[in-house]
């Protein structure tokens, strides 16, 4: 909490200042002036160089970036720009899309064949991760087929929709082999991705209960924020992220991923839940949607959900899950909402 008071009181010092560290350009096209743009536009901005933090305002919306990163919030809504923002000398320069995404949402009014330019998803690489695998078998089944097995075809379906539709695919497993918790939250890290689904199978000793649920962490508490893995994994996908390394902008990152984290899981989950119920005739418990702190869920920076696709527990839904033709239809499922959420 010091620290990040400490940053607060940094920027407030620092607005308007010019006098940051240099940040390193490489000889990538530089983009378009933000001065300029801002200034068509009539939003007001401020660069606070120790930081590297832009501030964009336009009529009580604000909006957040950092240069060197492609990453820009309005609101709580993260934007994943082409390209990141650049720097030369006390000039920063935004990516063609920047007046499309950026400033369409943030209500300024674009003018003609500008909004031509957005073709673009929020989703460029997830990361899906197929649970348990090798010795742990997840839950077992009656019948000899395994949670670790279903989930792991599921996965590879999954990968094959998701690849056709232009989405890079990061898989934690993709054989039966097995890749403890902490690792597979260190993969998600180094692949920089703006999603992480993991795929399991439910149980119960109550064999009634059945249905596909999503699970989300609804908060990140000050507890998860000091977990030594979620440190790491921070620094590891910060630098994926962005070029620049010091602790202050990634804390600052950081800062802009917690907030979004649950509200953006929600949405997927929401949306998962929504195609399995109202699209495709898949069963699903109660409402769909639970609180979790599953390990990976928690330790993962990027919004990230725990889809729970069934209950090999119950006679009806193993029964289901043991076809193919279902696998296929659940991977679907997940594919599609994910495609929801990439396209709002
Ligand atoms: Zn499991």
């Amino acid at each position: 909490m010091i620290f990040r008071i400490l940053i607060c009181f940094l920027m407030l010092l620092t607005l308007h200042g010019c006098g940051g560290r240099p940040v390193v350009v490489s000889n990538l096209p530089m983009g378009i002036p933000l001065a300029d743009v801002c200034d068509r536009y009539h939003v007001t901005w401020q660069w606070d160089g120790v930081t590297q933090v832009v501030l964009m305002e336009y009529k009580g919306n604000t909006s957040k970036a950092l240069v060197g990163s492609s990453t820009v919030l309005i609101g709580k809504q993260q934007i994943i720009l082409s390209a990141p923002l650049r720097r030369e000398k006390s000039t920063i320069y935004v990516p063609q899309d920047f007046e499309a995404k950026v400033l369409a949402p943030f209500g300024v009014p674009i003018g003609g064949g500008l909004s031509s330019i957005v073709s673009s998803s929020r989703v460029h690489t997830i990361v899906i991760d197929a649970g348990h695998g090798g010795k742990d078998r997840g839950t077992i089944a009656p019948f000899g087929i395994d949670e670790k097995e279903i989930v792991l075809d599921i996965a590879k379906r999954l990968r094959q929709l998701l690849e056709s539709a232009g989405i890079k695919v990061i898989m934690t497993r993709d054989s039966d082999n097995f890749i403890p918790l902490p690792e597979r939250t260190i993969i998600a890290s180094h692949s920089g991705a703006d999603l992480f689904v993991s795929i399991h199978v439910n149980s119960n000793h109550d064999h009634s209960v059945e249905g596909l649920l999503v699970y989300y962490l609804d908060s990140i508490s000050r507890k998860d924020l000091i977990e030594e893995q979620r440190k790491e994994n921070a620094h590891i996908y910060l630098k994926s992220l962005s070029a620049n390394d010091s602790t202050i902008l990634q804390a600052i990152v950081a800062d802009m991923m917690d907030t979004l984290k649950a509200p953006q899981s929600l949405k997927l989950a929401k949306l998962i839940v929504r195609e399995a119920r109202d699209r495709s005739g898949i069963k699903v418990r109660g409402d769909g949607i639970r609180f979790c702190r599953f390990f990976v869920v928690r330790n993962t920076l990027m919004p990230a959900v725990l889809v729970e696709t069934g209950f090999l527990s119950n006679r009806q839904e193993h029964n289901k899950l043991i076809s193919s033709l279902y696998r296929q239809k659940l991977a679907e499922v997940i594919a599609r909402g994910v495609l929801d959420y990439a396209n709002e």
